[in-house]
């Protein structure tokens, strides 16, 4: 069973600098997001959404503030951190199996780990795909693969970058429940990016509000359970915080 920890970003500040102009785009964003919590962002397009995940998980560095799971600092490289993209960044000339155990190149795999590999093929429906490649695959089936290939380290907190975005309206229900199903199962934290205001509160306990550039939290909305079921129970939701 996986230790999940709390997340927290604390005064995240990240300024771009191209050529001699500074491009600030968050402005001292914190959150504490507590262990197998499911949060969604949302906010205007170009607000520093994607920057802010591309912050947790290492693929950038922030220009002021500090980020801590479990309290402890996060080092680069880490296995606590998956992400998903909304392209599915497949390695097209390897199939779905390699691209899924593509992180896990340097290790000798055992049994044990070629059986999990074998698990979460299952868990997101590839099982009779395990050796086709990518072109083979419909947009929703490659996504599958890259959740897998995001969820394959175990990572305790799951990044996911509007992974349904590029869907079509009924692979993304699908999609949607999936995500349900395997955050149910898997039991990771969740952050999740979305443009979809029905999707971030049908999915989340929290939805986080982004304001424009340079962004920082606007309001935190906790998801009211049960959760509306129609349009003008979300408006009401949002209007009334
Ligand atoms: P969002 O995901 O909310 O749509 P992004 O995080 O992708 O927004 O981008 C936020 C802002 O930061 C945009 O103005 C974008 O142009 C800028 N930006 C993102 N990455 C870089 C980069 N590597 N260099 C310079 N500017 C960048
Ligand atoms: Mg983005």
């Amino acid at each position: 069973m996986k230790n999940l920890e709390k997340l927290s970003l604390l005064n995240i500040s990240k300024s771009f600098f191209i050529k001699d102009k500074k491009i600030d785009v968050l402005n001292d964003v914190n959150l504490d997001v507590s262990p197998g919590e499911f949060v969604s962002i949302i906010g205007p397009s170009g607000c520093g959404k994607s920057t802010l995940l591309k912050l947790i998980i290492g693929l950038s560095s922030q220009t002021a503030g500090s980020i801590l799971l479990g309290g402890h600092e996060l080092q680069y490289s880490t296995h606590d951190i998956g992400i998903v993209f909304q392209e599915a960044r497949l390695f097209p000339w390897l199939s779905v199996y390699k691209n899924i155990t593509f992180g896990l190149e340097n290790k000798q795999l055992s049994e044990d780990d070629k059986n999990d590999v074998q698990k979460h093929i299952k868990l997101v429906g590839l099982e009779s795909f395990a050796d086709a490649y990518p072109s083979q695959l419909s947009g929703g089936m490659q996504q599958r693969v890259s959740i897998a290939r995001a969820l394959i380290s175990h990572p305790k907190v799951l990044l996911l970058d509007e992974p349904f975005g590029a869907l079509d309206a009924i692979t993304r229900i699908h999609m949607q429940q999936e995500i349900t199903r395997i955050w149910q199962t898997e039991k990771s934290t969740i952050l999740l990016v979305t443009h979809d205001i029905d999707e971030a509160i049908f999915l989340s306990d929290r939805v986080i509000v982004m304001s424009n550039r340079p962004a920082t939290i606007k309001k935190i909305i906790p998801v009211e359970l049960p959760r509306p079921r129609d349009r003008n129970g979300y408006d009401f939701l949002l209007l009334r915080k």
